[in-house]
């Protein structure tokens, strides 16, 4: 529809914010720049953006670096598979692609880590191809605009967004017509409370003719949440302290937190001392306790962690057989070890 699709351009040109990946056409700054605003704020995803720019000029430096080095660079973004996939599909470029990011839609949307979404996103910011993109922001324009009840989580409501999206696209302008529809979604029209009196869309709007703003969009499923109770245990023996890798299909895969006895419910400080758990971890090993974190609450989508953290000098350093993931390090090392931000403010907290 040319009358929306001018009216949100016309909207973007006045109103954009001048975000560093809008300057440019190269796909591999694009796609850095998507990933890394998945879940992310812009103003928190851009020091992030930055520094990997500055870092991987080029997809052929990311492929080139050590997984270390990306995960530490990452440290504090959250949902550590996107780095991950970032470093994979890095090196696929680089072997398959000769180092050239893919223009076709196909092509980027077979990547590792890139879902309609961020295929759609690189196809017409980089490459002018006539694909409309659908975000959250998209989602909530769209519904409100248009009076969609469909719920944006459902597979029927997927499908009908993303045929109106392509129906309203600007095709000889893809770009700044996706741009500018998450743009609205992000300034103009948001999530609680938006200013609709001044929005140029108002005149056609039916969440705001009928008063439906709270109502739409419409989502089907309450997302579970799963309280989880994590006692770290930071283990101090001769200047050394263990570190554990996490491995397998748990949060924070690959990176590093302390030894842990995860319980089911929340223990006093004695329940836990009484613990089987406790005492098949610690076994013979002698130990004074340093002290003892209140817990932190951490949360992430679909898990909430109350987190204990119990500093212990030992006699002996762990017994290595209780894991094979265990590292004992310097006390100072642990700054080169990419942690996840819950232990990151823990150390920060330690520290004052
Ligand atoms: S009029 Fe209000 S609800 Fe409608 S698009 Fe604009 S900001 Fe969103």
């Amino acid at each position: 529809m040319k009358h929306f699709s001018e009216k949100i351009i016309a909207w973007y040109d006045k109103n954009k914010r001048d975000l560093p990946w809008r300057n440019t056409k190269d796909a591999y700054l694009i796609w850095l720049s998507e990933i890394i605003l998945q879940q992310t704020r812009v103003d928190q995803g851009m020091e992030y953006y930055l520094r990997f720019a500055k870092e991987f000029p080029t997809v052929k430096h990311l492929a080139k670096a050590e997984n270390e080095k990306v995960m530490k660079l990452w440290q504090g973004l959250g949902y550590y598979s996107r780095a991950r996939n970032l470093h994979a599909t890095a090196k696929i470029i680089s072997e398959n692609y000769k180092g050239k990011f893919p223009d076709e839609y196909t092509d980027i949307r077979s990547l590792k880590g890139i879902g309609d979404y961020t295929a759609a996103a690189i196809s017409s910011f980089a490459f002018d191809k006539a694909h409309a993109v659908v975000d959250g922001n998209v989602y909530r324009v769209l519904a409100r605009v248009f009076g969609i009840e469909s719920p944006i989580d459902s597979s029927q409501g997927k499908k009908e967004f993303a045929i109106l999206a392509t129906e309203l696209l600007d095709k000889k302008k893809p770009a700044a017509h996706n741009q500018a529809i998450m743009e609205l979604g992000a300034l103009q029209c948001k999530p609680v409370n938006p200013d609709c009196s001044v929005c140029v869309l108002n005149t056609m709007c039916f969440a705001y003719s009928k008063k439906l703003i709270n109502v739409l969009p419409v989502k089907a499923k309450k997302t579970k949440v799963r309280n989880r109770y994590f006692n770290y245990m930071v283990l101090h023996h001769k200047g050394t302290v263990s570190i554990n890798k996490r491995t397998g299909k748990d949060i924070w895969t690959n990176l590093y937190d302390f030894p842990l006895i995860e319980t089911t419910t929340e223990l006093s400080e004695d329940e836990f001392l009484r613990s089987k758990q406790w005492k098949g971890f610690i076994g013979k090993n002698k130990f004074i306790i340093r002290s003892v974190s209140t817990p932190f609450k951490h949360i992430l989508s679909h898990q909430k962690i109350y987190a204990r953290f119990w500093e212990l000098d030992c006699e002996k350093p762990l017994d290595k057989f209780l894991t094979k993931t265990v590292l004992i390090i310097k006390e100072k090392d642990i700054q080169k070890y990419a942690v996840p931000r819950l232990i990151e403010n823990y150390m920060e907290k330690r520290k004052k």
